[in-house]
């Protein structure tokens, strides 16, 4: 066997506890005569397993009671478009707060749904900053305002909720949900990818605050209405069974891992780790500001572009897999999600020592 220290952004590294799991049960779940995967959706020993992948996320989130929680598909991707089509009218203003290339991409697939307001952005700073919560441009008559807590490409993340009064908050928190304790409170709506924290792709988790569901329209498509998929309990149709699966048995290793009291040291730890190494390497470089940067995702350049093919080569051969920047940015990226452990992080900055040492 040689599984790799995983870096990858997404589908990301899970944890190696629940792939053996997974694979002791694949074959046949719990005495059933079947694997998981191959029996009905609304059958007794599924509901078993989605009901406690859900209330097992409500006890690691401290989900209020008003909030339902969706399993769905499509990605986070899909909410780009489904969250104004559900909660804001199309002659209505929603207010975008723009840190990177996801929360663009949110404005350009909304854009057609809604009035899509850029209320701030910090473009300008090539994505390196967060703009000043003071001069956000928010419209208190808003459908929503709309922020990416960790923009996952450049790795700048919101170290706290901003106040945007009582207009509800959505968040894109596919790259960040799950590694530290969060006030669901705070949030009109929460959704999230399942493929960096939560679990495989193919599956995507909404946190929607029940007075939300009223505003979706009676005459979008079904397939795409909040309202639906909660009257329905996700399961207006045949829902991604193994990645709810898959999902509920994260749920479980997190709980049994502490909770996300305990992720947030070992995430911070992690992190802190590479930072403190990259910033006193006098060899790499984060361009992020030291306050906005990002827990999970780590970019990081060396001295000149032509030593990026031989960190890579030679990366991958000590066994640190998924090195590679995002090709917006170039470089080298470490995402450095809950499943990632301590010691990755460690045999990383030993190989970058190492590198810089012969390349320096
Ligand atoms: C990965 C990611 C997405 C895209 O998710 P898909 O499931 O591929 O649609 C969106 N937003 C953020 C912040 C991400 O990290």
């Amino acid at each position: 066997m040689s599984r790799g220290h995983n870096f990858s952004a997404g589908p990301a590294a899970l944890p190696e506890a629940v792939l053996r799991q997974a694979q002791a049960e694949f074959l046949e779940w719990d005495g059933s005569g079947a694997s998981i995967m191959e029996v009905s959706h609304r059958g007794k020993d599924f509901i078993g397993v989605a009901e406690a992948a859900e209330a097992d996320l409500r006890e690691l989130l401290a989900i209020p009671a008003n909030y339902k929680v969706l399993f769905l598909q499509g990605g986070a991707t899909q909410q780009f478009a489904q969250i104004p089509m559900n909660i804001a009218r199309r002659d209505q203003r929603a207010d975008y707060v723009v840190t990177g290339d996801w929360s663009e991409k949110a404005v350009r697939e909304g854009a057609t749904l809604a009035r899509i307001h850029v209320s701030a952005s910090s473009q300008s700073t090539n994505y390196t900053s967060i703009p000043a919560r003071d001069g956000w441009d928010l419209d208190p008559n808003a459908a929503y305002v709309h922020y990416t807590p960790n923009e996952t490409i450049r790795g700048v993340e919101f170290h706290d909720i901003p106040d945007v009064g009582d207009v509800p908050l959505v968040a894109d928190m596919s790259s960040t949900i799950l590694s530290r304790p969060l006030d669901v409170s705070r949030f009109g709506l929460i959704y999230a990818g399942a493929q960096k924290n939560i679990g495989p792709s193919g599956l995507v988790v909404v946190i929607i605050r029940e007075d939300l569901l009223a505003r979706c329209p009676k005459d979008i498509p079904r397939i795409f209405s909040f309202a639906e998929h909660a009257a329905n309990s996700s399961m207006l149709n045949t829902p991604n069974t193994f990645g709810w699966y898959l999902a509920g048995l994260i749920f479980k290793w997190l709980k049994a891992q502490g909770g996300l009291a305990a992720m947030e040291v070992r995430n911070r730890t992690k992190a802190q780790t590479l930072y403190d190494y990259i910033d006193g390497s006098g060899f790499y470089r984060n361009p992020v500001e030291v306050s906005v940067r990002s827990w999970m995702n780590i970019p990081f350049t060396l001295p000149t572009t032509e030593l990026d093919a031989p960190f890579l080569r030679e990366s991958q051969q000590a066994g640190l897999l998924a090195l590679k920047g995002h090709k917006l940015v170039g470089g080298m990226r470490a995402s450095l999600y809950n499943a990632v452990n301590q010691d990755s992080v460690d045999a990383l900055v030993c190989f970058m020592k190492d590198f810089a040492r012969r390349y320096g």
